[in-house]
């Protein structure tokens, strides 16, 4: 899935894609200055 979020950087909206993995929720944040950020979006 691909949604927008807000780069931890710059506050810019960016491309991020919602992906599972391990029965987590990751995120995928990619801003074209910054690079790519991942973070776990939800957690049992
Ligand atoms: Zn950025």
């Amino acid at each position: 899935m691909q949604t927008k979020s807000l780069c931890p950087e710059c506050k810019k909206v960016i491309d991020t894609i919602v992906y599972e993995e391990d029965g987590k929720v990751l995120l995928e944040k990619v801003c074209p200055e910054h690079g790519t950020f991942k973070d776990v979006y939800w957690s049992p």
